[in-house]
């Protein structure tokens, strides 16, 4: 039955996005006469699908849950308004397209140089024969992966000064809504879509399958980012990433920041919050606190309120993190 549902969806998935490369695409390449957008537009139209799919999702389900149950009133509507504008930025196409035509072509080139170099990659069918004829076994397995990769360069944003930085920006939303999960410094966006985009070359999964999967993981963070009041209850909560948790890990001077003069940290898991648990990071309580930075909230500290000055403070961190390094 998960079968057939998965290639329902699937099937759903890939009539949409021979539309959209058709109408809209194909003429822009043969217009600009250009062959390698035609070849890359298909792809390409795979990600403007999965984006508008997410968007219809967020304004049709999530606004209205939001409303029906909220953790806080909206005070600051611009706020809000500007996280809005992240997530045009990103689900709408112009960062995945940027991403997409100018930075992934280098992956592959770096690939095919390793490849003649004698280094090899780690394709799922070569450890595992045979697993990737059954797509939502694969698809799984393929999750699993990329949410451990996930895990990790979240803690590696909140360990490193110089990756907190940037990070930062994403955690000075306090009044945190359906948007917010998009609001990162491009900077750290680049890095972090570099890192998955090797990932996704070196375990060899099928570009249809990655974009869905990158697409269910960013809907599932809008969902926890939201304005919510809800939570799995006791065995739900260990199983996938809820509003309730991940707003833990946003909650001031707690979830994400210096604790005991150590980096510590709680609730860094993308969509398993096993991993919290394996790793000893998670935290269950049962309470929505206060979002934002503890310097922000208690000493004033501005990380910027519009998308351009949040970009340009965020850079103005990462220098000051790299000189105190050069210090050390
Ligand atoms: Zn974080
Ligand atoms: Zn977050």
């Amino acid at each position: 039955m998960f079968d057939s549902i998965f290639s329902a969806i699937t099937d759903i998935y890939v009539a949409a996005q021979s539309s959209v490369y058709e109408w809209v695409l194909q003429p822009v390449a043969f217009h600009l006469r250009s062959g390698g957008l035609m070849e890359d537009g298909y792809e390409a139209s795979g990600w403007l699908v999965a984006g508008f799919f997410q968007v219809i999702v967020m304004v049709l389900v999530l606004a209205p849950m939001e409303r029906l149950n909220p953790v806080e009133p909206v005070v600051d509507k611009k706020a809000v308004s500007t996280d809005i504008l992240y997530t045009v930025i990103h689900r709408l196409g112009l960062f995945r397209l940027f991403f997409f035509f100018l930075v992934e072509p280098y992956f592959d080139d770096l690939f095919g140089w390793l490849h003649t170099q004698g280094l090899g990659t780690f394709q799922l069918d070569d450890l595992l024969p045979g697993i990737t004829d059954i797509g939502w076994v694969s698809f799984v397995i393929y999750l699993i992966v990329f949410d451990f990769l996930g895990y990790w360069v979240h803690r590696a944003q909140h360990q490193w000064n110089i990756w907190w930085a940037l990070h930062a920006v994403h955690h000075s939303q306090r009044q945190m809504t359906l948007w917010s999960d998009d609001r990162n410094h491009l900077l750290d966006d680049v890095l972090h879509s570099c890192l998955f985009a090797l990932l996704a070359l070196l375990v060899g999964i099928e570009p249809t399958q990655y974009v869905v999967l990158v697409a269910l993981t960013k809907l599932s963070e809008s969902f926890q980012h939201s304005n919510l009041k809800i939570s799995f209850g006791r065995f739900g909560e260990y199983i996938w990433v809820s509003p309730r948790f991940h707003r833990l890990h946003h909650a001031v001077g707690k979830g994400h920041e210096f604790e005991s003069g150590l980096l510590g940290g709680h609730n860094f898991a993308i969509l398993l919050p096993i991993w919290d648990v394996i790793f000893g990071t998670a935290l269950f309580e049962d309470r929505y606190t206060q979002t934002g930075i503890r310097d922000q909230v208690e000493g004033g500290v501005d990380y910027g309120e519009g998308f351009w000055s949040q970009q340009l403070l965020g850079l103005k961190r990462l220098a000051k993190a790299f000189s105190a390094r050069a210090v050390q």
